[in-house]
């Protein structure tokens, strides 16, 4: 049977349009005396304007939702960097704690806190996560991802928002231990087998396309989606961006896992889902020419695919401030000149540093050198 995967047409972050989609999305679950985490992409912390982050309308009205119906609600992320007081500034600039305030709810920041230890059946890439215990306080889940590419693992949607549960240094454990695109996949499908949301809904109003996460440019693609199936979600929301989900790694993978389908049946119930938007996908996504090669091919030789995308440095738009080399699992950032130079040799093209990078200086760019 295929999973219902509902779309809503929704062009601007309107309140009132916002707590109608969500009363619907959320009719028949019983959230009444239940502790609720609302998980959304904080990562380190934008102006809402930028497209890196959900945005605050969608998480507010979701909250509500929650409050309405009887739930104890609270807002929860780590960004990428470490410390409390660097998520402090990154929920405070994504309007998130605003929220918290306005509603008196609590952020969870899941930092500093005792961690506990979870195995992972039949782990690829890990045979257990330390995830903060607060995390298994809550009765549900509630993810919030941003419709966004990523130059590593070409979309950033809901399997992987569920990142965000690891806090501080663990997450640069992925990058280290998975280092290409398709083990990268497999951690995160890892991490997803046990920390796995209720329901998600994915803020389509305005997304991101080309070198995401951070660094990408802005696309209004004007919907809602919700789904009890957050790699279903997943499949719908990167084939209405043009792109085939059985080529983006993680989406293929949790689906061969049995942690989600890839079938879904798109359920429109307010609007018309588009076709044919234009969406501008990053140097990661394979063409249907470059998905005939076999892999064995590709990779054994360390050709093109490893090598085609590699991490740019803007050096008009960087300040200088050091931020990437604070995150970099590889040790590749030097400073020449009061700006960051990458050493694509150690480089082993995570992305860290864009998601780091305050400016939005890092992008990507195609070469042929290693
Ligand atoms: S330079 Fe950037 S992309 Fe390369 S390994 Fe470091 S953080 Fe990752
Ligand atoms: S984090 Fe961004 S602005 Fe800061 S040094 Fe690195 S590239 Fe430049």
């Amino acid at each position: 049977m295929r999973t219902p995967v509902y779309y809503f047409s929704c062009r601007e972050y309107d309140k009132e349009k916002l707590k109608d989609i969500v009363n619907i999305l959320f009719k028949n679950m019983n959230f009444k005396g239940k502790k609720v985490l609302l998980k959304p992409n904080m990562l380190q912390g934008h102006d809402p304007g930028q497209n890196v982050t959900t945005h605050p309308a969608v998480v507010e009205a979701c909250a509500e939702c929650v409050l309405e119906k009887g739930g104890e609600c609270f807002i929860g992320d780590s960004p990428s960097g470490r410390g409390k007081e660097n998520a402090r500034r990154a929920a405070s600039k994504t309007g998130f704690l605003e929220i918290c305030e306005k509603l008196g709810i609590e952020f969870d920041f899941f930092d500093g806190q005792e961690l506990v230890e979870k195995p992972v059946e039949n782990g690829l890439v890990f045979d257990s996560f330390f995830i903060p215990e607060s995390f298994f306080s809550y009765d549900m889940i509630i993810n919030l991802p941003k419709l966004k590419t990523h130059s590593l693992t070409v979309f950033t949607l809901g399997v992987k928002n569920m990142m965000g549960v690891i806090a501080g240094k663990g997450k640069t454990d992925f990058h280290t231990r998975a280092l290409h695109p398709e083990s990268f996949a497999d951690a995160i499908c890892d991490l997803y087998s046990v920390a796995r949301p209720d329901f998600t809904v994915l803020d389509g109003i305005r997304g991101m396309q080309g070198p995401g996460p951070v660094s990408g440019i802005e696309v209004r693609a004007g919907f809602i989606l919700g789904s009890e199936d957050a790699n279903a979600l997943d499949a719908a929301a990167e084939t209405l961006c043009g792109a085939d989900p059985r080529r983006v790694p993680i989406t293929r993978k949790a689906a061969e896992r049995g942690l989600g389908s890839l079938e879904y049946m798109l359920d429109p119930v307010l609007g018309s889902p588009p076709c044919g938007l234009k969406f501008k996908k990053p140097l990661t996504y394979r063409s249907a020419a470059s998905a005939m090669v076999p892999r064995w091919l590709l990779y054994p030789l360390g050709l093109i695919y490893g090598y085609m995308r590699i991490p740019s440095v803007d050096r008009e738009v960087c300040t200088g401030c050091a931020k990437c080399i604070q995150v970099c699992p590889a040790d590749a950032i030097q400073f020449k000149k009061g700006r960051p130079r990458i050493i694509m040799k150690k480089c082993v093209k995570c992305y860290c540093c864009a998601e780091r990078c305050p400016e939005r200086a890092i992008g990507e760019r195609f070469s042929r050198l290693p």
